[in-house]
């Protein structure tokens, strides 16, 4: 059983009906279509698409915030060479070469200053602003490839939009009467822009991702985590705003607040960037998804590696490989226990309070009786994402009626969702859950299961119960 969850973007690449439904059967638990790229009607249009092919994958839709993007380089990857000069252009829908780069949002250039850096994509291309007459013309400074249309990072005082911004606002607006549990935020700043997303959104069956992408993102972690479902370490753009080299330790830093918030956290970006082309990934980016697993993130997430790639299956295959041999080596035990202080210390709600004590009693018992698996009964999941945080040893199966909170489930930490008919009280739940166990060779005579369950206190989702069976 794998615990960490896989995310995997569609693209052009794994845009056909049998690699989607092969990226499921290869282990893909949570898609991503990012709405970035072409209009919105075709993103609706796959979204329903990938629905179908795929009913129980959870689906993250991405809204790109203020990303401005260059106009298509096309497939082939073109060279910017250290030291040569080119032009920026407004322009939408247009081709970008080595010597123009159309740059697709009105009104951005004009407030370019000689000096301003813009940075291309996530690889490490910048340009400087050297000259600016009839056109802006900008040098190359670090140079590279690129292909596809990359995200330019301007100026952060040129683009200081709102969130979410008019696009978003209107892809918003489009999306509300889709099906899909994830909106995936791009550049979220402050709990505020959160809570604006939510707001334009309305509904409350998707989970929100806030993005870190910014060095406001993670000045305000703490308040972003706390308002927001989900988490992402988005460490395209986090290396393009701060330095490099903080990355790893940002990483580490996001994905422990996330879990103390119980929300799930994906780790992004470049993982086994080099199986875009390539048959095997580099050591290091083996190594990195092993660190990705042993930070505890929730799930760790493929960009161009399936969207753009030449095999993107063997990716997914890859990467299931390297997460199952790093969780042998998980430290399941210490971790539970060093994360059970620091709950009951840091969070003060009352129904945070009680489903800290209650999660961390559960995970005590099913540790101390070396229980086969931990029941989490939840109608929003919120049950089960708060005993994911503890990273368990032993399987978390959530029971559910809801068909949509199993689906989001996919993107927990360890997680395996069921879904059930209603039940009546704690003893169906229980009887339920023991059928279940046993069908799915979990669970036989003698073993001990612990069973969880919540109620609504004061209008809060609380988890206030925990039983433990023993099977018989
Ligand atoms: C990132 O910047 O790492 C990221 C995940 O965002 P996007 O792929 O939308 O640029």
């Amino acid at each position: 059983m794998r615990r960490t969850k896989i995310v995997a973007t569609l693209g052009p690449s794994s845009d056909s009906d049998e690699v989607i439904s092969a990226l499921v059967s290869a282990g893909v638990d949570v898609f991503r279509l990012s709405f970035a790229h072409g209009d919105i009607a075709s993103g609706i249009e796959k979204l329903r698409r990938v629905r179908k092919l795929a009913p129980t994958v959870a689906i993250m839709v991405d809204i790109p915030g203020p990303k401005i993007r260059a106009g298509s380089f096309g497939s082939e990857a073109v060279a910017l060479v250290f030291g040569t000069e080119l032009t920026l252009s407004e322009g939408f829908d247009q081709i970008s070469s080595a010597h123009e780069i159309f740059v697709e949002r009105e009104g951005v250039l004009r407030a370019l200053k000689i000096g301003d850096r813009v940075h291309i994509g996530d690889g490490g291309v910048s340009l400087e602003i050297v000259r600016i007459g009839a056109s802006v013309v900008a040098s190359v400074i670090s140079g590279g490839s690129v292909m596809g249309k990359p995200g330019l990072s301007l100026p952060s005082s040129i683009t200081g939009d709102q969130l979410p911004t008019v696009e978003d606002r209107e892809r918003l607006e489009a999306l509300r009467g889709e099906d899909f549990e994830i909106l995936a935020t791009s550049f979220v700043r402050s709990a505020f822009d959160v809570v604006s997303v939510r707001s334009v959104l309305s509904r409350s069956d998707v989970m929100i991702m806030a993005k870190i992408e910014t060095a406001e993102g993670v000045d305000n972690l703490s308040e972003i985590v706390e308002v927001a479902d989900a988490i992402m370490v988005a460490r395209g753009d986090l290396g393009v705003r701060l330095p490099i080299e903080d990355v790893p330790h940002l990483q580490k830093k996001i994905v422990r607040e996330g879990i103390r918030f119980a929300r799930p956290v994906v780790v992004a970006t470049q993982m086994l960037e080099s199986m875009t082309h390539a048959h095997v990934p580099t050591r290091a980016e083996v190594t990195d998804v092993a660190n990705a697993v042993l930070d505890g993130a929730s799930a760790v997430m493929l960009s161009a590696e399936t969207a753009i790639g030449t095999n993107p299956v063997a990716v997914v295959e890859t990467m299931c490989r390297i997460v199952e041999r790093a969780e042998l080596n998980f430290p399941y035990r210490k971790w539970g226990s060093e994360l059970g202080v620091q709950e009951v210390v840091g969070h003060r709600s009352e129904a945070t309070r009680v489903t800290a004590a209650i999660t961390g009693a559960a995970w005590r018992a099913a540790m101390e009786e070396d229980a086969v698996a931990i029941v989490a009964c939840t109608r929003s999941g919120m049950t089960a994402r708060a005993i994911s945080r503890f990273r368990p040893p032993m399987p978390i199966i959530a029971i559910t009626p809801n068909e949509k909170t199993a689906r989001s489930l996919r993107s927990s930490w360890g997680v395996i969702d069921v879904i059930i008919s209603e039940a009546s009280d704690m003893n169906e739940l229980t009887d339920m859950a023991i059928e279940h166990l046993r069908k799915m060779n979990i669970a036989t005579d003698g073993d001990a299961v612990v069973i969880m369950a919540g109620s609504q206190r004061g209008g809060a989702a609380t988890t206030d119960t925990v039983r433990m069976a023993i099977v018989s």
